[in-house]
């Protein structure tokens, strides 16, 4: 790898863009063209497909259909549907996998069910930065539990494989860090939780789509993850949810509405879960946003992750080369080593936000993060070695002109 990015730095972006196998994929999304769009790792972009998508089940099914839909256009199968597509892109042999929900629910139902199968007495490994959300679930559910509480211990994450040990029921991670984009790897803690006893809860909603993954081989109890961001399913789009097989018939969770009964349409006073992954699901599902996803996904269609991988490790090593040219005060937060990285690269500067403020004035688009980080994502389905070769250079030009300290930069938005 250090031997790749080694020969890289004798390459230009257009011979790097000229050897891409993927270059051609960006064709299947909207994007302004003169936009570089470094915050697919946050909001994915438009796929081309969406919107005819959407139009002809609002037009057709919604408009025309109305309520027959949910039989002649099988929408009440679309979460399976959906879920099937992501289980080929995360390594999940089908009847697994699920879309339904925000991941912060999701997660609430997966710390439930493995609350339910872990050990007692129940204690949550996790790490100390992980995405806020997850923390604050097993807050919430940890207050609604009372005297059966689980212990939770957040820990840096260099300390985890140390404080790994039989005392822990539940891990729960993100695999990729969504400050420093530092990447974990997920085979290997999920063998080391197992070989103390404990389940493995994986967020994977800053891998999914961009990070070759193989749940079933690495043998994962849980997993959720995000179906706006490297999937680009639009704002707000439905989260997934996997559990794997083997578990599946012997846990429940506690959002048991109507979608997850075996039998919604009996209307029986009491609750008999569905079979499989289905009794994941809870109330109805969201068929707009689910159709807009399903839509997005067609651009996965026949693409090798390995490669999607291959390409995301080589644009992070191109702009960490290119930035170390740049003169200024950026620190390099992310790992150097690409196997260690997700799909992002960020640095530390004390003028971050202001930075990324007049980056998006000239058509760079990344994004802060509190307190002071700059974080460029890059989704290799789009993003050229051209766009990152750019956007470094609009960097220095802020930087080497201080444009970043014109005041305008400096008014905070609520969301950053
Ligand atoms: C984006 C993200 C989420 C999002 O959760 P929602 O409930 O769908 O908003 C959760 N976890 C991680 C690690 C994320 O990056």
């Amino acid at each position: 790898m250090v031997g790749e990015i080694a020969a890289e730095q004798n390459w230009s972006a257009v011979e790097l863009d000229q050897a891409d196998p993927l270059a051609q994929v960006r064709q299947g999304f909207e994007l302004p063209e003169d936009l570089i769009y470094l915050d697919g790792n946050s909001l994915g972009p438009l796929p081309k497909a969406v919107p005819d998508a959407m139009a002809r089940v609002i037009r057709a099914e919604w408009g025309a259909a109305l309520i027959k839909s949910w039989n002649d256009h099988d929408w009440i199968n679309l979460p399976s549907r959906v879920g099937e597509k992501i289980a080929r892109l995360i390594g999940a042999a089908p009847g697994q996998v699920i879309c339904t929900d925000s991941v912060s629910v999701n997660l609430f139902k997966v710390l439930a069910a493995a609350l339910q199968l872990g050990r007692r007495p129940a204690k949550i490994l996790s790490e100390v930065d992980n995405f806020p959300s997850d923390l604050y679930l097993v807050e919430g559910i940890t207050a609604l539990l009372g005297p059966d509480a689980p212990v939770f211990e957040v820990v840096q994450a260099d300390a985890l494989i140390d404080q790994l040990d039989t005392s822990v029921s539940i891990v729960l991670l993100t695999q990729v860090n969504f400050k420093t984009g530092a990447m974990h790897d997920l085979a290997d803690l999920t063998a080391r939780a197992h070989a103390v006893g404990a389940l493995v809860i994986w967020d994977l909603s800053h891998s999914t789509g961009v990070v070759d993954l193989d749940l079933d081989a690495a043998k994962v109890d849980f997993a959720i993850g995000c179906g706006y961001k490297f999937l680009n399913g639009g704002p707000g789009a439905p989260a997934y949810v996997y559990v794997a097989s083997r578990h599946q018939q012997r846990v429940s969770q506690p959002l048991s509405g109507w979608m997850g009964h075996a039998q919604p349409f009996d209307f029986s006073p009491n609750y008999q879960p569905a079979e499989g992954v289905k009794r994941f699901l809870s109330g109805t599902p969201a068929i707009l946003s689910m159709t807009a996803l399903n839509a997005a996904l067609t651009v996965f269609g026949g693409l090798d992750l390995r490669q999607v991988r291959a390409k995301s490790e080589k644009l992070g090593a191109y702009l960490i080369h290119l930035v170390d040219n740049v003169e200024g005060d950026l620190e390099l937060i992310s790992p150097r080593d690409s196997r260690l990285r997700g799909s992002q690269v960020s640095f530390r500067h004390p003028l971050a936000y202001a930075i990324v403020q007049a980056l998006i004035e000239v058509g760079v688009v990344g994004d802060f993060r509190a307190p002071d980080i700059l974080r460029l994502g890059f989704n290799p389905l789009f993003n050229s070695f051209a766009d990152i070769q750019r956007a470094v250079q609009s960097l220095a030009m802020i930087l080497i002109t201080e444009r970043h300290l014109e005041a305008r930069f400096s008014a905070r938005k609520f969301v950053t």
